[in-house]
């Protein structure tokens, strides 16, 4: 043996023992649920959710008040999560696009460098998962009774049960089976609490006893707000009888197939409770206010009892963790693609840059990294998630991923993350009429541009006004402010390269 090839044995036996010496990689879970408020989850401050198995991660976390998604709506929503990139650049802008699955997706790096990965549930961005050792997905958006599930062979099979079980079931069976020896990293894509907000029989009447109290601005006349005008999603006018709030004497009723897809055995829990509350809801002869207020308690009702299988399957996850010994080393991020309005100005649905639907509830725990009981006020994005994940896993960050990294913060909570979120909505002319725009957000004011059908701004100061109810646009004494915040996303724009934005920030008024 020469020196040279020596020196280089000596070289390898010496990495070799770097490597073994080096921390134990953690494995990560990501539970990705499915337009899920923070107004609906406990640890987040809801009167009326019960979510004890989010309380308790968020206990053992991190709760990050200030999280936002760059895009509200699921399939880009899901899109900036896999690439660490804005709409634009992974060019999935609204749900009618196709994702580009052979694109640089972050799993895919860390099946490179050693992970077991997998995809497990609503996946809904029209192209097949790639990237992953293992996946297995709802077709679009799913159903909640005996869901389809394409596997990835491409053939499609019904499972029996409820989808937010089948989900977690299929999770803990790829768990069981997986390569011990290797870290892991799964995504489990939650459906619930996604229209049409149907129950696990178990659930039923589970909130019957409550009556909700209406939001202040339920009554919202969207005075000074011309986006919010024209919505099509409000409760009173869009929220349907039938497919929404499954009152089978409503002509454009909840779609037979949904109910044909139950066992009898289902069906006859199901109709059994709703033919009560139909019947007592037909004698009531209800019209104006007092049926858009019964409708908005029926919404709550419907939707709190979705996420109540949620929460006790996220608990069917952390148990298995913990059975298993793997809790100490194993990241939890706990996510919704977006939030949701729950009657806020009147409204369900997302889209807007607003609060409700820009904001999106994140949990995460990460043992020895995250101090138990950490409350985030910094501001973070979901375009974050991905380059946080690979620094985690030591996987080098590509630079052209957009999103910043988060783990100085999480290691050390005073550390920010970023100055201001950035967002930008496209999906117009479409379902529930959401004019397109683009905004910037800081820890106190959110400018916003509605731009191509009609052009506008909005301004909002968040500190006096969090219900965004006052566009303070236009208004003398925040002339300065505007100016300043324009400046600021216009160079958020340049950074980011979008071109579309930067094009209409050019016709200036
Ligand atoms: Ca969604």
């Amino acid at each position: 043996m020469n020196v040279s090839l020596k020196l280089i044995l000596i070289l390898l036996l010496l990495g070799g023992n770097l490597f073994a010496q080096k921390v134990e990689r953690p494995n990560i879970v990501v539970i990705l649920t499915d337009d899920h408020a923070v107004s609906a989850i406990g640890a987040y401050g809801a009167k009326y959710g019960a979510t004890p198995n989010l309380d308790r991660l968020a206990k053992e976390g991190a709760l990050f008040n200030r999280a936002f998604v760059v895009n509200s709506i699921c399939g880009p929503s899901r899109a900036v999560l896999l690439t660490g990139k804005y709409s634009h650049t992974n060019g999935m802008r609204d749900n009618r696009d196709t994702f580009d699955a052979s694109q640089d997706v972050f799993p895919a790096r860390l099946k490179q460098s050693g992970f077991q990965t997998a995809w497990i549930g609503k996946w809904h961005l029209v192209s097949y998962p790639q990237g992953f050792d293992f996946w297995n997905i709802l077709p679009g958006q799913g159903q909640y009774y005996n869901p389809d599930m394409i596997s990835m062979k491409g053939d499609t099979s019904r499972v029996k049960g409820y989808a937010t079980d089948v989900i977690t079931d299929m999770t803990i069976d790829w768990l069981d089976k997986r390569d011990e020896s290797k870290p892991f990293f799964v995504v489990v894509g939650e459906k619930a609490p996604h229209r049409t907000w149907m129950p696990d029989t178990a659930d039923l009447g589970k909130f019957d006893h409550i009556k909700f109290p209406l939001p202040k601005n339920f009554y919202d006349r969207y005075d000074n707000r011309i986006a919010a005008g024209m919505q099509d999603m409000s409760i009173e006018k869009t929220m349907k009888l039938g497919y929404d709030l499954k009152m089978k004497s409503d002509p454009d009723r909840l779609a037979d197939s949904f109910l044909r897809r139950m066992t009898p055995e289902q069906r006859k829990k199901w109709n059994t409770y709703y033919d009560k509350v139909e019947a007592d809801f037909l004698k009531q002869k209800l019209s104006g206010n007092a049926l858009t207020e019964w409708k908005y308690q029926r919404y709550m009702k419907d939707y709190l009892s979705t996420t109540l299988s949620l929460d006790r399957n996220i608990g069917k996850i952390l148990s298995y963790l913990d059975k298993n010994n793997l809790t100490k080393n194993t990241i939890v991020v706990y996510t919704s693609d977006q939030g949701f309005y729950m009657g806020e100005h009147g409204w369900f649905d997302k889209r807007f840059m607003y609060e409700e639907s820009m904001r999106t509830p994140l949990i995460i725990r990460y043992p020895g990294i995250i101090k138990p009981g950490t409350v985030s006020n910094q501001i973070v994005s979901n375009v974050d998630f991905a380059p946080t994940l690979l620094e985690a896993a030591g996987v080098p960050v590509p630079k052209e991923i957009q999103g910043k990294s988060m783990m100085a913060h999480l290691r050390n909570n005073k550390i920010s993350v970023r100055k201001s979120a950035y967002y930008h909505f496209y999906e117009f002319p479409g379902e529930h009429s959401v004019l397109k725009h683009f905004g910037i957000r800081t820890s106190r004011y959110k400018l916003i541009r509605f731009y191509d059908h009609k052009d506008f701004w909005e301004l909002y100061d968040l500190q006096k006004d969090p219900s965004e109810m006052n566009n303070l646009y236009g208004q003398k004494k925040y002339q300065a402010i505007a100016a300043d915040l324009k400046e600021q996303l216009r160079q958020l724009c340049i950074e980011n390269k979008d071109e579309e934005a930067l094009k209409a920030l050019a016709r200036n008024f």
